[in-house]
């Protein structure tokens, strides 16, 4: 179990990126939902002892992460947010130079290690192809790769699918969910469908706080009857804001689909059944009052 307790970071420039941040993971794939901007890579990165937290404590499984980096970094992979490959090297041999890295001497072992770990990401029909070549799919799965050497039990993937079509980004989420629950993986991203797709325990981060933990499904229950639609034009939006509090709205086929939360039926909305993207807004729109 991963265990977050008052972790707190201002950066020098007066950022406060984390505001005394408490969070307990278990095995098993964690959401960390929150916009650009609330503090998530800067907490990956406290995670994977890259930087270290002002004020708090984190530990995994026995291992203080803050004072031990070198006994958490045996037991992590990690998929930055800005992954780079050196140019024109062939997925076999960059993985293989990474396991080297990683401490895995034996060249046998290495060999198996490398290849087990390009079959299970889709990537060994590629293995002697340049990675700086590959699409944005390829590329996050050989990320996937290399964050796997070792067997790590705790993972960590700082918004992976982000610019990704939907094919390869279905394809990047069967590859998460295939790594099982015996582990920590934790996987941060701004898109709601890549949580409720995927989690089943999510936070939101909201400008450096925790501001819900909880099952996708159960936190998507507590708000079902509450949720109310309405179709209008675009140029509707104006007068339906001055009477209501709109929670989202989008486009769908050229009109605008308002949603609002309240526990009566407004005027002229119906029902609507409540999903994560709902509890999203709900969330971060409560805080946003909280400030005003
Ligand atoms: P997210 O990953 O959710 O987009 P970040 O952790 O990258 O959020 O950033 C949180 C806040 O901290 C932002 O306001 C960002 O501008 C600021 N920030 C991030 N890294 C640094 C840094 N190295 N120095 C100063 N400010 C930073």
């Amino acid at each position: 179990m991963l265990n977050i307790n008052q972790v707190s970071k201002t950066y020098s420039n007066g950022v406060h990126a984390l505001k005394n941040v408490n969070l307990k993971i278990e095995n098993g794939l964690f959401g960390l939902l929150g916009p650009n901007g609330a503090g998530k890579s800067t907490l990956m990165r406290t995670i994977a002892t890259l930087q270290q937290p002002d004020n708090g404590s984190i530990s995994f499984d026995g291992i203080d992460v803050v004072n031990q980096p070198n006994e958490l970094r045996k037991r992590l992979g990690y998929l930055p947010q800005d992954f780079g490959v050196y140019p024109r090297i062939s997925a076999f041999d960059l993985l293989d130079h990474l396991a080297i890295l990683k401490g895995i001497e034996s060249k046998a072992q290495r060999k198996e290690a490398v290849e087990g770990l390009l079959a299970h990401t889709n990537l060994f029909a590629h293995r002697k192809r340049a990675v700086s070549g590959f699409s944005g799919g390829m590329r996050q799965r050989f990320g996937i790769a290399q964050a796997l050497l070792g067997d790590p039990d705790l993972l960590i993937v700082d918004e992976p699918t982000a610019g990704l079509d939907p094919e390869e980004r279905n394809r990047f989420h069967n590859l998460l969910v295939s790594l099982g629950h015996d582990k920590v993986i934790i996987l941060s991203t701004h898109i709601v469908d890549d949580v409720s797709e995927l989690c089943e325990d999510m936070a939101v981060l909201g400008a450096g706080e925790i501001l819900l933990q909880g099952n996708p499904i159960e936190v998507t229950q507590a708000l079902e009857g509450k949720i109310w639609r309405k179709i209008i034009h675009a140029h509707e939006l104006d007068e339906i804001q001055s009477d209501v509090d709109v929670l989202s709205t989008r486009l769908f086929a050229g009109r605008t689909v308002v949603h609002v939360v309240a526990d009566d039926q407004p005027e002229g909305f119906e029902a609507a059944p409540a999903s994560l993207e709902d509890v999203y807004f709900n969330t971060l729109s409560q805080t946003r009052k909280t400030v005003a």
